[in-house]
């Protein structure tokens, strides 16, 4: 009989859910709307009748060994989302126990950048490695750090908040409540705002000038780096200093093989890696300089939900 594993990966805005075989294979999947339902067992109810369609529909030959979900500050020895700033049920979630009410498996929660590292370990570029860590660049910043084949999950399961390092004492103020993170300088959020400091702070001609702030994209920015806008390039080059400067600090507390980069601004372009590939050699520290690897994700825009069934392969592997 065929092994099969369940990943779901919840998001702010959408909830991906699939069936996925031990080859990566996603058989089954589709997705509903995260926050729609005011009661946390009704989304979870909603999620658990799409999933017995699904399972019903590839027949008998598998067997389902269990469930793995990323979810923002999902945690891993709880099984519960604690405090999650982005969705509507607030306080402790308990979601390994709703979802076991409807599926007798282990279910593994961790939250979704977590869940790109196990993806990129399992299905990616990290397969023969035991020591890197996954840095998601979307709204925010988050990292997963693989360390001997495992994920650092720290004493309370919230290790490896790698976007919420203070990387400017009293900067830019942030969604967590402190000031100066290195997720409000290096995110899609984060470029769109240190375009708008040069903005005010320079004279040159821009084009970014005629975006409102409300419309600017880092596509926006991007494109305009490509046709050679000052302030657009020089966006890129204080961001990428100041991820590149973050490497370096991460690498030598934990001298990773290769760095991953994954997510939207990931894919912004060479123009933000070749930046953080210099940065990152300026400030490394020379018993590390040009050893560690900073490489693009392998994996599709289907990782999170790749990722979050590879929670399960992974406790296989053990
Ligand atoms: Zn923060």
């Amino acid at each position: 009989m065929n092994k099969i594993a369940i990943g779901i990966d919840i998001g702010g805005t959408n909830t991906a859910f699939g069936i996925v075989d031990q080859n990566g294979n996603i058989i089954f999947q589709n997705s509903i709307p995260t926050q729609e339902r005011e009661n946390i067992e009704d989304y979870i109810s909603d999620i658990s009748n799409e999933l017995k369609i699904g399972l019903s529909s590839i027949g008998d030959d598998f067997e389902l060994i269990g469930i793995g979900v990323g979810a923002p500050n999902g945690n891993y020895y709880t099984g519960c989302i604690e405090q999650a700033a982005n969705l509507r049920w607030k306080g402790r979630i308990e979601l390994s126990k709703l979802l076991k009410q409807h599926f007798k498996v282990p279910v593994i929660i961790t939250n979704d950048a977590n869940a790109a590292a196990i993806g990129e370990m399992i299905y990616g570029g990290a397969k023969n490695m035991k020591d890197f860590i996954v840095i998601t660049l979307g709204t925010g910043l988050g990292s997963g750090i693989v360390i001997n084949g495992n994920l650092l999950y720290g004493s309370d399961g919230f290790a490896g908040e790698l976007g919420h390092i203070i990387v400017e004492p009293r900067g830019r103020k942030c969604n967590c409540g402190r000031m100066g993170c290195l997720e409000t300088y290096v995110s899609a959020t984060g470029l769109v705002r240190t375009v708008y400091e040069l903005l005010a702070s320079e004279v040159k001609p821009s084009k970014l000038r005629d975006i409102p702030f409300t419309k600017l994209t880092s596509k926006d920015v991007a494109i305009a780096a490509q046709n050679g806008d000052e302030i657009a390039l020089e966006t890129f080059r204080v961001t990428g200093e100041k991820l590149g400067q973050a490497i370096a600090d991460i690498s030598a507390i934990t001298s990773p093989e290769a760095i991953f980069l994954f997510g939207g601004l990931a894919n912004a372009g060479k123009l933000l890696i070749d930046y953080v590939e210099y940065y990152k050699e300026e400030y490394m520290l020379s018993i590390f300089k040009n050893k560690i690897k900073l490489l693009p994700s392998e994996l599709s825009e289907d990782a999170a939900l790749l990722g979050a069934s590879a929670l399960i392969w992974s406790e296989q592997e053990k």
